[in-house]
């Protein structure tokens, strides 16, 4: 990583550092991918292959129609839920370009980090658009982006690592990880729907055959995925209504009224676009990637045209350091 300005600051922190143990957790999460996929490939199977499949060859004209329809409809959901895991798991969340700063030139970000370095000022840390210094990677820190103790860099707009797509889920992948949480439980409610005529007939003892078992498995996993997909999704709803992410959730102290939140609407827009033909599609044009961009990159946002203690909402009494907190 770039280090701006030729100056670094340095952790003044002494106590372990547990979280550069959780890097191991990406070599987790590789095993994670393959689980999920192949609980997509068992439901798929239990539905699909084992359920409606052999439906194609009944003599009865509408069972054909109906279960033609029913195999496009699961295959269209299936199919969407697996390009929103991979787009999550594969996108970059949003990383800060090399020697990126919040201030009008190079010379104010130098003064600014020597200020950081060697004086005893504080910002509101309730704000969350007050410039900020990451020491593990040496840049600055763009408005809502966090350190990422698993990927080891800094991530715009972070969120949450998920472990589910062993990646990051921030700015650019977001709108994907959604996507992929609502596809997920549409299928799973779908194929519960589905198979729940072969559950009567396993508890009857009517369901036989070595496919027996998958589909009551299936119907158990699709039962509980979907309850706990459908709380998850409903929680997501809720922030990305606030314009919020998981970690700011999770913040002790935040500003009230939250400085984000543009009202529902536009909320949603930032988050899925304007263009509602490409709401339920998990990429995002060019156009809309580098708004999203000078969204996080791009502000001045203070009255004074720049960054600065006069401009920045400052604390009247003595508070927690601004060094020994900002990473
Ligand atoms: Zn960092």
């Amino acid at each position: 990583m770039s280090q701006p300005c030729g100056t670094t600051l340095t952790s003044t922190n002494k106590w372990l550092n547990i979280f550069q143990y959780c890097r191991f957790l990406r070599i987790l999460g590789h095993v994670m991918v393959l689980l999920v996929l192949a609980l997509v490939g068992f439901i798929y199977t239990a539905v699909v292959p084992l359920t409606f499949g052999p439906r194609l060859i009944s003599k009865n004209i509408f069972v054909i129609l109906a279960s033609v329809i029913v195999i496009i409809v699961f295959s269209v959901v299936t199919a969407m839920c697996v390009w929103s895991y991979l787009a999550t798991v594969m996108l970059d969340p949003g990383r800060v370009p090399p020697d990126w700063h919040p201030f009008p030139d190079e010379q104010h970000a130098r003064a600014e980090l020597e200020r950081l370095s060697y004086t005893t000022y504080y910002y509101d840390r309730r704000d969350p658009r007050r410039p900020r210094f990451c020491k593990r990677c040496q840049v600055w820190k763009p408005e809502r982006a966090h350190h990422c103790s698993v990927t080891g860099r800094c991530v715009l707009k972070m969120d949450h690592w998920c472990i589910w797509v062993v990646n990051c889920v921030g700015l650019l992948n977001y709108k994907a990880f959604l996507l992929f949480i609502f596809y997920a439980m549409l299928g799973c409610a779908l194929a519960l729907l589905l198979l729940l005529e072969s559950m009567i007939d396993f508890f009857n003892n009517k369901l036989k055959g070595p496919s027996a078992p998958l589909i009551f498995v299936v119907s158990i996993f699709s039962f509980a995925f979907t309850l706990s997909l459908a709380g998850f999704l409903a929680m997501h709803l809720q922030l990305l209504a606030a314009n919020c992410t998981t970690i700011e959730m999770y913040e002790k102290d935040r500003l009230h009224p939250w400085p984000y939140n543009k009202g529902f609407r536009r909320n949603f827009e930032e988050v899925f676009g304007r263009n509602k033909l490409r709401w339920l599609l998990p990429l995002y044009t060019e156009v809309e990637k580098r708004q999203l961009l000078e969204s996080c990159l791009g502000k001045v946002p203070q009255a004074t045209g720049q960054w600065g203690p006069t401009a920045l909402p400052m604390l009247s009494h003595p508070a927690t350091p601004f060094l020994s907190t900002v990473v």
